[in-house]
């Protein structure tokens, strides 16, 4: 039996990794689950999985997850500690699906068990790649990508020496606004932007797919991931979300991973690595789609594409301060404080501030210094935020 553990398993990451195991419940000793606002999910699956511990992220609902999970045998805690706590329990494969810089320290504990770490949280390796790679490599941790992207350039790599890397290409569906007149996006709504046109994911993620702060991120993630210059990562728009990546080699081959949207490939791929597994996704009958589809990304549109080369070039802890600001930026628009297009505004002030403030972004990368970066940014970000407001 393998042990596994799912970090924001009531999440949509979390819950098609969950429909996973419960496909094989034999092949699986479920380790810790954890969630934050939705017990009742998190209950649910701690009692079916039979999971050793069930973690909320909110402490004030400790009592609500005892009384779900009462007589069942698996134990209750609550709190950011208790996460990272539940990170530390031995298990051969974690997940780790928690949304937003909040992921990092449960990620960095997986990490230093030697575990395999399925890595979904793009977020810690933008805000310290470096870092949990290194905590990866000293602990002889595996990490793998869950992004879909990200797992099909893994996937074109297999068996191919890094040094023919030409070139990687990362698609984009270009997200709900890929096709409105410029002039309409200060004006789209909160629930404009979350609704995808193809995947179905957690709400934060599908706004950043609309702002493309979602592949801003990717840009980044790719970088770290694969140890590429980033003159060597390209964005293609490409609106119907089916091949998910390509990699260009030096005798002009490309490799491109074609499969359906559907995160369950991308999970289930490190679920199973290095073998492949049957896997409940639908199969592409190519010539029913009959075309592809591809376009440029355009700047002007997205202008979260330029910022990520910018914090690329600038290094450091830029990373952490962009995510940070990402994240608050994003806060801000669905608290109704900012306008759409003023996301990418909070991102760059907060940016240009928090370099101008004197060492953050040229800290040495430990946990503690991104920590305390992070909560600058954000300081940064919710005045910045306010500011645009008056
Ligand atoms: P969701 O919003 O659907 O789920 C997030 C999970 O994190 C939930 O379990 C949530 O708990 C938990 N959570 C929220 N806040 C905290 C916190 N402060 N501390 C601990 N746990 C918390 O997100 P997704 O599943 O969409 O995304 C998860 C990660 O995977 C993100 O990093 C995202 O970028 C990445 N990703 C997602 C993809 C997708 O298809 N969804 C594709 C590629 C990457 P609760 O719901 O109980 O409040
Ligand atoms: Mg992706």
């Amino acid at each position: 039996m393998r042990r596994v553990s799912i970090f924001g398993a009531t999440g949509s990451i979390g819950q098609n990794t969950i429909d996973l195991i419960k496909r094989a419940p034999d092949e699986y000793d479920v380790v810790a689950l954890t969630g934050a606002s939705n017990i009742k999910q998190l209950a649910e699956d701690a009692k079916a999985l039979n999971a050793g511990i069930a973690v909320t992220a909110d402490e004030a609902r400790l009592p609500e997850l005892r009384a779900a999970l009462q007589g069942s045998g698996v134990e209750a805690a609550a709190g950011a500690q208790a996460i990272t706590e539940a990170a530390h329990r031995p298990a051969d494969w974690i997940m780790s699906a928690i949304v937003g810089a909040a992921g990092l320290a449960p990620g960095m504990a997986a990490l230093a068990q030697g575990t395999t770490l399925a890595l979904a949280n793009k977020e810690s390796l933008v805000c310290a790649g470096n870092l949990l790679l290194e905590t990866g490599r000293a602990h002889n941790a595996e990490i793998l990508p869950v992004d879909s992207e990200h797992s099909a350039v893994f996937q074109a790599l297999v068996g191919e020496p890094m040094d023919a890397v030409e070139r990687i290409i990362i698609t984009a569906s270009g997200g709900a606004f890929r096709d409105w007149p410029l002039a309409d996006l200060p004006n789209a709504t909160l629930a404009q932007a979350s609704s995808h046109p193809n995947w179905d994911m957690g709400q934060r993620i599908t706004i950043d797919s609309a702002s493309m702060f979602n592949k801003a991120m990717e840009i980044i993630e790719t970088r770290e991931f694969f140890g590429v210059d980033p003159a060597m990562i390209e964005v293609l728009i490409h609106p119907q979300s089916m091949i998910h990546a390509l990699v260009g080699f030096n005798d002009g081959a490309l490799m491109a991973h074609v499969g359906p949207p559907d995160m369950r490939h991308a999970i289930g791929y490190a679920l199973h690595h290095p073998a492949r597994a049957h896997l409940p996704v639908e199969r592409l009958d190519l010539a029913a789609i009959g075309t592809f589809e591809f376009r440029a990304p355009d700047d002007t549109r997205w202008p979260a594409l330029r910022i990520a080369r910018e914090v690329m070039a600038r290094g450091g802890l830029a990373g952490a301060v962009f995510n940070a600001a990402k994240e608050t930026a994003l806060d801000g628009f669905i608290g109704g404080h900012l306008k759409f297009t003023q996301m990418s505004d909070v991102v760059s002030r907060t940016l240009e501030q928090m370099d101008a403030s004197g060492g953050h972004i040229d800290a040495t990368m430990t946990l503690d210094n991104v920590l305390e970066t992070d909560q600058m940014a954000r300081k940064a970000a919710w005045d910045a935020i306010h500011k645009l407001g008056q």
